[in-house]
């Protein structure tokens, strides 16, 4: 079993801690390892670490400090299928899919390596005769992220390469149910040869997070998480006068017109549905069908979840593989439970799932609602399992009704082949993450990871420009400099 260290000064700590969280594969139900929920103590010797590192740190040359980013692109790269399958064990996606992930964790570092571009201030000179104006961005400080389970590699990276880049020194914070991909990855942050305490990790769960949203030293805080942690570590974060982002939950509609190409949007949305079993925050969960688009969509979608290969991700041909814990899965199932008492059919089925040589794994096969009814529960909750519900309207306009009636506002997706309805949509829609024919309209690193309503608290978002504005802080200089003052030589 692997030991779950801290890392914290340039060194690998253990915790000295009595209680753990004990981490399962959620395909083959091995206990893989066991995480330490280490409080103040631990996370106080990393922000000291931190703040320690961070008058150095800020003044190695930008472009000097991009060069470890580089180094670490390339051991990224290079152990790309190891962090993967680490990935695929603790959180139980594909390998396709993990292999994806660190794609996009690897893109954002590239972003972040463009820092002495995208970091540079900006001066107008006379503003007044011989009085300049000149802005500065300059690092933030002790910087910190709290991570959720569903992409262990990537999300960390939202965050990090930029702040690195900017100047700033950093604690990481993963989720306690998947420590073991930040583990290997920062075995490779190791290898880059930062200066002690630039970046440190501690691990843990509600007490860590509690400790940094107090620590005096810690100046910004980013989560990723649900909707209830958001608003909590948001409120708290604020009030403790810390720069905070944080990103929460969803319930990702798309609208499917009878104009759309079936075969496609069948296969996308199946895709963005079940891809993750379902746990991605971009995930589509209802499908909303407009006049005719409705029987042939839910003929085909229905016959896309029940054919779905579902199973270990690191075995060959599967496509889909088990939700993270057993209580995500009994909570899952729970909820298919509440659609049906709530007047939902279910044509297809993934209760009691169970899969051949993995009976300790905790699968759900994909799952169908049809005829979901608006502002029900199952319309409403975020299931973060493969469920899709199906509803179904007359027109674009009360398609596009419903779709702006949800508290969330991660992604909404639109498939047809109409420019005007698709140019409606992309300006009505009130979400962050707009797919036109595309099913997870994950952003590339260079535009920001947006997310609105009850999706996001916050002002800048991760990844870009936004994760730039968010790790430097802005100094305006106003300065006088007469010209009878300048010396001859
Ligand atoms: P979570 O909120 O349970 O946990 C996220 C982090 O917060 C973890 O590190 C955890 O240790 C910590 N935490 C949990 N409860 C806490 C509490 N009461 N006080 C302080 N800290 C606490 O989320 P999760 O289950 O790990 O992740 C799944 C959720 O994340 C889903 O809702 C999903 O939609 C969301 N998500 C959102 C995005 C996005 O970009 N909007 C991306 C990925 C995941």
């Amino acid at each position: 079993m692997q030991k779950i260290l801290n890392y914290i000064n340039g060194e690998w700590i253990e915790p000295k801690i009595e209680e753990y969280f004990d981490v399962i594969n959620p395909a083959t139900g091995e206990l893989m390892a066991r995480t330490p929920l280490c409080g103040a103590d631990a996370v106080d010797a990393a922000a000291k670490a931190a703040a320690a590192a961070f008058p150095a740190w800020r003044r190695v040359p930008v472009q000097d400090r991009v060069q470890y980013l580089f180094k670490l692109r390339d051991l990224l790269k290079a152990n790309l299928d190891e962090v993967a399958r680490t990935i695929t064990n603790e959180a139980g996606k594909t390998f396709e899919e993990s292999k994806a992930e660190m794609v996009r964790a690897i893109e954002n570092v590239e972003v972040a390596c463009g820092m002495p571009m995208m970091g540079k201030g900006e001066i107008v000179e006379d503003i007044a005769p011989g009085i300049d104006e000149i802005m500065l961005r300059q690092p933030v400080g002790v910087c910190a992220t709290v991570a959720p389970f569903n992409f262990p590699g990537m999300i960390p990276f939202w965050y990090l390469p930029y702040a690195l880049a900017a100047g700033n020194t950093y604690i990481v914070k993963p989720s306690e149910k998947v420590p073991m991909t930040m583990q290997f990855i920062f075995k490779l942050v190791e290898q880059i040869g930062l200066p002690k305490g630039v970046v440190n990790m501690v691990n843990g769960a509600k007490e860590a997070v509690d400790a940094i949203l107090e620590h005096p030293i810690i100046r910004a805080v980013t989560f990723v998480g649900s909707t209830a942690t958001a608003k909590y570590l948001y409120a708290k974060a604020s009030a403790n006068g810390k720069r905070v982002q944080a990103q929460g939950g969803a319930k990702n509609p798309v609208i499917v017109l009878p104009d759309a190409d079936m075969d496609m949007a069948t296969k996308i949305i199946a895709d963005s549905a079940f891809g993750c079993a379902g746990q991605r925050c971009l995930a589509v969960s209802l499908a909303v069908t407009v006049a005719e688009a409705r029987n042939t969509f839910t003929e085909m979608i229905c016959d896309a979840a029940s054919t779905r290969v579902v199973g270990y991700g690191l075995d060959s041909g599967v496509q889909m593989g088990p939700v993270i814990n057993a209580a995500s899965k009994t909570r899952v199932e729970q909820l298919i439970g509440v659609g049906a008492k709530e007047g939902a059919s279910i044509p297809v089925d993934g209760r009691g799932t169970v899969v051949k040589g993995y009976e300790r794994g905790t699968f759900v096969r994909p799952t169908i609602l049809s005829e979901v009814r608006p502002g029900s529960e199952i319309a409403k909750t975020e299931i973060f399992g493969p469920v899709l519900g199906l509803m179904h309207v007359n027109t674009v306009d009360e398609a596009i009704e419903l779709v702006n009636s949800g508290q969330y506002g991660n992604q909404a997706s639109l498939f047809t082949s109409s420019g005007s309805a698709a140019r409606k949509f992309r300006y009505e829609a009130e979400a962050g993450n707009i797919g036109i024919n595309i099913g997870v309209a994950a952003p590339m690193a260079f535009f920001p990871f947006s997310g609105w309503k009850q999706s996001f608290f916050g002002d800048m978002h991760g990844q870009g420009m936004d994760a730039v504005e968010f790790f430097t802080q802005k100094k305006v200089v106003v300065e006088r400099w007469p010209k009878e003052w300048s010396r001859k030589f």
